[in-house]
């Protein structure tokens, strides 16, 4: 039976699946359609990050397919409802990469307050300037929450401890919801959290409702001194109201692990602005992340193919 696989693992193998299954492994194939649908052809499984676009164009060149393996959570890349219709199972990783990114987010308010890097640069470069190199602290600030789920909720936990206030916006969570109750979340409209958060963190699925959530209209009424973080997914933020805002304010400042376009053109406009931080789309990424997502995905699969 055959699995195919389309993008990098960033593990090995596992030998149990190498032993059961006949598998194509190639790091590059979701580059080449043409060849994808080739080599899948005959596939019962496909196994996919975000890269390969699983449309219904190719669904339908796929035959035997019967489960789709994504080494992630975001499934914008797979169409859904052709699945559905196809009886084609998704198996995504959930669960697997939230902690990777929740650590991710309060690494990246911690290095706005105090990027220690900068501070050791200055030491090497042979200055010992104390104020200079004067932070700020985390404690009292308020962080806004776009999305309450698995990522969310693991972030308003981890930033708990820290005295931070964690307001929300996620429509489809309940007041009553016991983590928002435990974790003293306090839910609001969107244009509230965009308005009050000294830190705005993105955690929505990209969809067609959605896309551009966060815009001029939300820029313009975030504090003059916000930071926003994204580890979502690029399409949420509207990236030209995102520069206008940044260029305007210089006391804002973003932090982008996702975008609009990956990777970026090499004349990518944001990249000329200080008060951006980028980062390739890695928060979910960890050593120890990677090996869940492919253990679990790969026994989804077999369970699915087994079952
Ligand atoms: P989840 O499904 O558990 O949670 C998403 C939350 O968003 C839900 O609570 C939902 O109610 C809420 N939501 C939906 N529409 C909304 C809207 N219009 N306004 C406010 N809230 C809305 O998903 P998750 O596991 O928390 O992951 C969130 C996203 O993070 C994923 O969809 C994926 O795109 C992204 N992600 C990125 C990385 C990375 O490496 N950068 C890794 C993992 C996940």
């Amino acid at each position: 039976m055959g699995l195919v696989i389309a993008e990098d693992l960033w593990q090995p193998l596992p030998e149990w699946a190498r032993n059961k299954y006949e598998i194509v492994y190639d790091p590059r194939l979701y580059a080449d359609r043409d060849r994808l649908q080739t080599v899948a052809k005959s596939a019962k499984a496909l196994i996919v990050r975000n890269k390969t676009l699983v449309d219904r164009e190719l669904l339908e060149q796929l035959p035997e397919l019967r489960v789709i393996g994504r080494l992630g959570v975001g499934l914008d890349n797979i169409d859904l409802e052709t699945c559905r219709e196809r009886k084609v199972k998704v198996v995504a990783a959930r669960g697997c990469n939230a902690n990777a990114v929740a650590e991710y987010v309060i690494a990246a308010m911690f290095h706005t307050v105090r990027p220690l890097n900068q501070y050791d640069k200055s030491v090497r470069n042979g200055a010992w300037d104390r104020f200079q190199c004067m932070g700020g602290e985390l404690h009292g600030r308020t962080l806004g929450l776009i999305g309450v789920g698995d990522i969310g909720q693991r972030v308003a936990f981890r930033t708990r401890s820290l005295g931070i206030r964690v307001i929300a916006h996620d429509p489809y969570v309940l007041a009553s919801n016991m983590v928002v109750q435990d974790f003293g979340v306090h839910l609001l409209p969107l244009e509230e959290v965009c308005r009050l958060s000294d830190f705005l963190s993105v955690h929505v699925p990209l969809t067609s409702a959605t896309r551009h959530l966060i815009g001029e209209r939300e820029l313009s009424i975030m504090k003059d001194t916000a930071v926003l973080i994204n580890t979502s997914r690029g399409g949420i933020l509207d990236e030209s109201a995102l520069f206008k805002s940044l260029k305007q304010s210089p006391r804002r400042y973003a932090v982008l692990d996702v975008r609009e376009k990956e990777p970026p053109d090499a004349k990518d406009s944001l990249q000329e602005l200080p008060n951006v931080l980028l980062t390739p789309h890695i928060a979910g990424i960890t050593h120890e992340s990677s090996e869940r997502v492919v253990e679990l995905v790969l026994g989804d699969i077999d369970r699915v193919l087994s079952g």
